[in-house]
């Protein structure tokens, strides 16, 4: 009964394939080949091109990065020409990750809120590269109740919500069913808010959000050994999240990088 159960509530939970908000496409006249690429996104996306043609003029070298700005349509991100009187043919492959590359600095000078309602304390159980599963990541846990409200810790956009999951478990096969909620921020880095209960999203891609709001609710999806908040800032890369530590306010008047085992309580400042 329980293999049964687990494997109709595999079917039931695994998302639709996502589409992606880039797309790219090709216009061909007689001799020339462009292609365009739309982003429906609300941040900057960059997209990762490669062509290969035969009997083709192309216009620089490959690959190369484009980056195609939030809610655009019809970017050029390339122009191949073929040469006269000969047979010439074209192929392209792309992959596109979060952000513009060329902006990659994490203004150190902004400090952030901690991700819970002002007055409410929670303690750290893991830190920056913490020896549990943060290795190598600049990634944060506080540890709390399924249902706590999570405030945005920077104001922003918002550019990804998934909250369509029930499931989790402390293993790798449960990754991939942590909902979450992602905020593009004006230094071009990302907040990322994990392990949300189902449903637990107050927001939606394209919205604006304040620092202090409530965006959401904590929960215990994907791979989680038990209820808390995954919070980290990155930068996007071609095969990596770069993530960055981060400041917060712990007091009216001081501020601070956090310590694994601290409890801390939520002072919100603009
Ligand atoms: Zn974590």
């Amino acid at each position: 009964m329980k293999t049964i159960l687990f494997l109709m509530l595999t079917l039931w939970f695994t998302p639709p394939e996502n589409k992606g908000p880039v797309q790219l496409y090709a216009e061909k006249s007689e001799l020339e080949v462009r292609l365009y690429a739309d982003n429906e996104g609300p941040c900057p996306y960059t997209v990762v091109l490669d062509v290969t043609v035969r009997n083709m003029n192309i216009d620089g070298n490959y690959p190369k990065r484009i980056v195609v700005p939030a809610n655009s349509k019809k970017v050029l991100v390339s122009t191949m020409r073929g040469r006269k009187n000969r047979t010439w043919k074209y192929s392209y492959g792309y992959s596109y990750f979060k952000g513009d590359y060329r902006n990659n600095w994490h203004n150190e000078a902004y400090i952030y809120n901690l991700p819970f309602e002002e007055g409410k304390s929670y303690t750290l159980s893991q830190g920056y590269n913490g020896k549990f599963t943060h290795r190598g990541k600049e990634a944060l846990d506080f540890s709390m109740p399924e249902g706590t409200k999570i405030c945005a810790a920077r104001e922003g956009v918002v550019v990804e919500v998934k909250e369509d999951s029930r499931r989790g478990c402390p293993r790798e096969s449960c990754k991939k069913y942590g909902n979450y909620i992602t905020i593009y921020h004006a230094d071009g880095s990302f907040g990322e808010y994990y392990h949300l209960e189902k449903n637990g999203a107050k927001v939606k891609v394209g919205d604006r959000v304040e620092k202090g709001e409530v965006i959401g609710y904590s929960g215990n999806t994907g791979m989680s050994s038990g209820p808390h908040l995954h919070f980290m800032v990155y930068f996007e890369s071609e095969d990596d999240k770069n993530t960055v530590k981060t400041q917060f306010w712990t007091s009216e008047t001081t501020h601070q990088y956090l310590r694994e085992g601290e409890k801390y309580t939520a002072v919100h400042k603009k």
